[in-house]
């Protein structure tokens, strides 16, 4: 079945005012990982001002509703994530952050709004989705360990009816304003993260020979996971280990009985997260000893790599392609290091996950950034991009 040019764009422009409205309720009042009351009630009140019954859960703040298809398509489940950041705001937006010491830095002000802007536009637009469309708002994307979709997933929101693909989208500032960015395969790495805590005998300073010291080992460690980057793994196969934080001592003739270290390993293949995990403790383990210090490693598995499937993603560009353009549709050609809990979906589900946008010449905007305000126009070619995606997928399932 042919897809309709410029199908979605106007109805999406249309709903603009309204979305507006939501995504700066959101934006005034966020709220952080698994505390997100105060937005699951705003989504709680559009949906049913949409007149789709949402779905609630006790203890837990995710929300999910579903569109009747109008014929017997698919099932596509689109998402938004709802927590914001612990960063405060400094911004001059009219409606910036009223909570000191939280923002939607990461933009999922604007994910939930577009989400409800496609939900309206294919519910009041016009043209009804020919397949159920389910709406995931999923808490704690933030959160990084378990995060929210999870849960989500275990409260069964990819059942009954059962999902046959499920589409995300992220606002992202080194792609224009007005553009949409996907990729087949691998698109985002696995999260890891770690805590090393080395122990030294303390003591003073003028005599260090007397027992190991905490820090000069935890600074053997420091260079020592370098090497697992650039000596163990494949050149071509990406991988990170940064060190964010290193703790220990107290004034400068004091050596301290013990230095934390703390950071994060970011991965692509599954065997090389495997590889680097092994490698990690037996070089860690083995640097200290050999300098006589014991340690203890704490190493926790964060969200999976995110994996986009090839033929889902590539019947969702080309609905991408008739809705906005050759030129607006563009073939990210590397993947990123960020991670994302959508990676849960897309292990039990095909879809895609894309990037949606928001670069503007001129206004340096990074996420995560106390200043970062995506322009509004953005929320257009979210929701259209949404409800362009869903309708690809449900018209010619790959
Ligand atoms: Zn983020
Ligand atoms: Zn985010």
């Amino acid at each position: 079945m042919a897809i309709v040019p410029e199908a979605w764009t106007p109805a999406a422009r249309r709903a603009l005012p309204a979305m507006r409205a939501w995504r700066e309720a959101f934006h005034q009042e966020p709220e952080l990982s698994l505390e997100e009351k105060r937005t699951r009630d705003k989504v709680v009140a559009a949906l049913t001002e949409l007149g789709i019954p949402p779905q609630t859960f006790a203890g837990f703040t995710g929300v999910v509703g579903l569109i009747p298809g109008s014929a017997d398509g698919p099932v596509v489940a689109l998402r938004a994530d709802m927590d914001g950041l612990p960063v405060t705001e400094a911004t001059h937006l009219s409606f910036r952050s009223r909570f000191p010491g939280r923002m939607h830095a990461c933009g999922h002000d604007v994910h939930m709004a577009c989400l409800l802007g496609a939900a309206a536009i294919m519910t009041r637009g016009g043209r009804r989705p020919v397949g159920p469309v389910k709406l995931l708002f999923q808490p704690a994307e933030e959160e990084g360990r378990r995060g929210g979709a999870l849960p989500l997933i275990e409260r069964g929101c990819l059942d009954d009816p059962k999902v046959d693909y499920v589409v995300g989208q992220h606002v992202e500032p080194n792609l224009p304003l007005g553009s949409v960015g996907w990729k087949t395969g691998p698109f985002m790495a696995a999260a890891d993260f770690f805590r090393i805590t080395v122990f030294g005998r303390g003591g003073h300073a003028a005599s260090p020979h007397q027992g190991p010291d905490a820090i000069v080992i935890a600074s053997e460690i420091v260079n020592g996971l370098q090497a697992l980057v650039s000596r163990v793994r494949d050149p071509l196969d990406p991988v990170v280990v940064s060190v964010g934080s290193i703790h220990g001592g107290t004034r400068n003739n004091i050596l301290p009985s013990e230095v934390v270290l703390e950071g994060t390993v970011r991965t692509f293949r599954p065997a090389t997260r495997d590889l680097i995990d092994r490698v990690f403790h037996r070089r860690v383990r083995a640097l200290a000893a050999s300098l006589g210090a014991r340690t203890r490693i704490e190493y926790l598995r964060g969200y999976p790599t995110l994996v986009n499937t090839p033929a889902a993603t590539r019947a969702v560009a080309e609905a991408l392609r008739v809705e906005f353009g050759r030129k607006h549709t563009i073939e990210v050609e590397h993947p990123v290091m960020g991670a994302e809990d959508f990676s849960r979906y897309l292990e039990r589900v095909p879809g895609t996950f894309l990037h949606l946008g928001v670069g503007v010449p001129n206004h340096p905007s990074s996420l995560h950034s106390a200043t970062f305000a995506p322009d509004e126009r953005a929320l257009i070619i979210g929701a259209a991009t949404l409800a362009a995606a869903a309708d690809g997928l449900q018209r010619n399932p790959p």
